[in-house]
């Protein structure tokens, strides 16, 4: 008679460890605590990920315990090598210090609980599935996908629960001999799960976060094994978890309605289940509707935005932390001069429900923030941003330090101030023109300006400036300067505003005159006070490059 043992070894024969011997090599850890970040390499990490991978770290180390990184490249069809590194230095670039991780070139990760790639972890899998199938609590299924088509289509039309399960399982209860036969000829076929669940029976789990959830039974007989040997996502994070001895499973609550099947999979392993932590997921309001964060629509979804654009990552951590740990904000807002390393997270605590991701406030955030900081900060952190992205104008920051940070300095700590800079972006904007060779790049010059537009009219502009030089002094004061520049612009026939401007009489407004110099000195529309910038460039540029026409 046919036995379930000579089954599993007709399909594992290379297996012969036990989960035993796995449990030795990977024994549990001195500090039970441990958490960890597990992304698929897809190389787009959703903003989420920053809220999710800095809860499970620091929940993990105020514990004393072990955070760790574990790529979840189980579908192949995604590129891996690349993205191991993108994924650590992201983290990295948001001050994130990983305990274990994985190295992909040389196989040499860091670790006792290696390999930290799940398709390096391909035999490890087996043994887990090969027991499965000993207890025959897994068997092979050769569906095809014609079939399980007909089957979604039928319990679509009778309304009923979507899946393989009871009948619609056609191998399920297929006799050992007829496996036998069918092994013998015809090896693809994928392993699911035999799930002892009861259609319609009602389970009640724990989740650290959102307490008591009360939910119908997993019957789904899930594949757990894929044809190209492959474990699926629920096999795999159950045998990777249980092994690397996690002890908090903190992830995204779209993972929260797999766990019912999570636990399932525990128990048929007679294995403790780790505690579950779903944090609420980020939702934008969308033409009046919350809708989740999404990749396609979105663009601030995806981490790289914030790095592109120049944000400050510690301020990105704080407004996630604000809106998925409403408690954490009551801290804050009583403890302000704390940093928001100095609170303790407390999944209980944590917000239940969704946590809307204002794109408008987090820009306010940043913009305080950028506001806040002494210049010496400002100019710390934004030279190492320009370093990385803008080696050149880099350059120039680090040979005239004085200059930059006076230049960073205009109108900084006034009420125009938290204007200037939401970016470190709009810091290198606003930086460019201070440089000649910066300058020089820009689009914007005399001639761009609209045509028919006075200052565009070289003859007129050229005896303003050969004037306005003669004059210009830079140490004069706000009315000295009123009271001098009003001379010149009587003289060319300017108005001082709109309302007394009449194209009749006026061949322009002193604001096109202002307009005329910001362009021509900064090749820029928008500028800082001009006088200002003026007094930062020194006379010898200014007219160096007003005289330049
Ligand atoms: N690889 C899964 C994902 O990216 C991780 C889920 C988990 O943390 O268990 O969604």
């Amino acid at each position: 008679m046919t036995t379930r043992k000579e089954i599993a070894d007709m399909i594992f024969p290379e297996v012969t460890e036990t989960i035993q011997d796995l449990e030795k090599k990977y024994p549990p850890r001195t500090n039970p605590i441990c958490s960890r970040f597990a992304p698929s390499p897809t190389g787009f990490l959703h903003i989420g990920g920053v809220s999710a991978f800095f809860t499970e770290r620091k929940f993990a180390k105020q514990n004393g315990g072990t955070f760790f990184l574990r790529i979840e490249d189980t579908d192949q069809k995604r590129e891996v090598a690349g993205v191991v590194n993108l994924i650590i230095n992201y983290m990295k670039m948001f001050g994130i210090q990983i305990d274990e991780w994985p190295i992909w070139e040389n196989n040499s990760d860091i670790g006792n609980y290696w390999p930290y790639i799940q398709s390096q972890r391909k035999d490890i899998y087996k043994v887990f599935a090969k027991y499965l199938l000993e207890n025959g609590l897994a068997y092979p299924c050769w569906m095809t996908p014609e079939e399980l088509e007909l089957i979604r289509t039928q319990q679509t039309k009778i309304k009923v629960t979507p899946g393989i399960y009871g009948n619609y399982s056609v191998r399920r209860n297929k006799s050992l001999e007829e496996i036998v036969d069918k092994l013998h000829t015809d090896k693809n076929y994928v392993i699911r799960f035999r799930s002892p669940g009861e259609l319609g029976k009602r389970m009640v789990f724990e989740d650290a976060i959102k307490g008591s959830i009360e939910t119908m039974e997993n019957i789904n007989d899930i594949v757990l094994i894929k044809s190209d040997e492959l474990p699926t996502y629920h096999l795999a994070h159950i045998v990777d978890d249980h092994l690397m001895r996690v002890s908090h499973v903190i992830r995204g609550e779209e993972r929260l309605a797999s766990v019912p099947l999570h636990i399932q999979l525990f128990s048929a392993f007679w294995l403790p289940h780790p505690k579950y932590c779903h944090p609420a997921s980020l939702l934008k309001i969308d033409n009046g509707n919350k809708r989740k964060l999404s990749k396609r629509h979105d663009p601030e979804a995806d981490i790289w935005f914030f790095f592109e654009n120049g944000y400050a990552t510690q301020w990105i951590i704080e407004y996630l932390l604000t809106i998925i740990d409403p408690w954490f904000e009551e801290r804050q807002k009583a403890n302000p001069e704390k940093s928001y390393l100095d609170f303790d997270i407390v999944l209980e605590k944590m917000g239940k429900s969704w946590a809307l991701f204002d794109f408008v406030k987090l820009q306010s955030v940043n913009n305080n923030y950028l506001s806040r900081i002494s210049t010496n900060e400002l100019y710390d952190q934004s030279l190492a941003r320009a370093l990385k992205y803008r080696p050149e104008l880099a350059k120039n920051m680090q040979t005239d330090v004085t200059y930059v940070k006076a230049a960073m300095n205009i109108e900084r700590h006034t009420v125009k101030d938290p204007k200037r800079f939401t970016t470190y972006v709009d810091v290198e904007t606003q930086l460019n023109f201070f440089f000649d060779d910066e300058r020089t790049k820009l689009s914007w010059n005399i001639e761009t300006l609209k045509e028919g537009n006075v200052i565009a009219d070289k003859v007129l502009m050229t005896n303003f400036v050969d004037e306005y030089i003669q004059i210009l002094n830079l140490s004069m004061s706000v009315e000295e300067r009123f009271a001098q520049l009003k001379e010149i612009w009587k003289k060319y026939g300017f108005a001082a505003n709109n309302a007394e401007f009449k194209e009749w009489w006026y061949i322009g407004k002193t604001w096109d005159l202002a307009m005329f110099l910001r362009v021509q000195l900064c090749c820029a529309t928008q500028t800082p006070d001009l006088f200002s910038v003026m007094q930062v460039m020194g006379k010898e540029r200014v007219m160096k490059r007003l005289m330049a026409m």
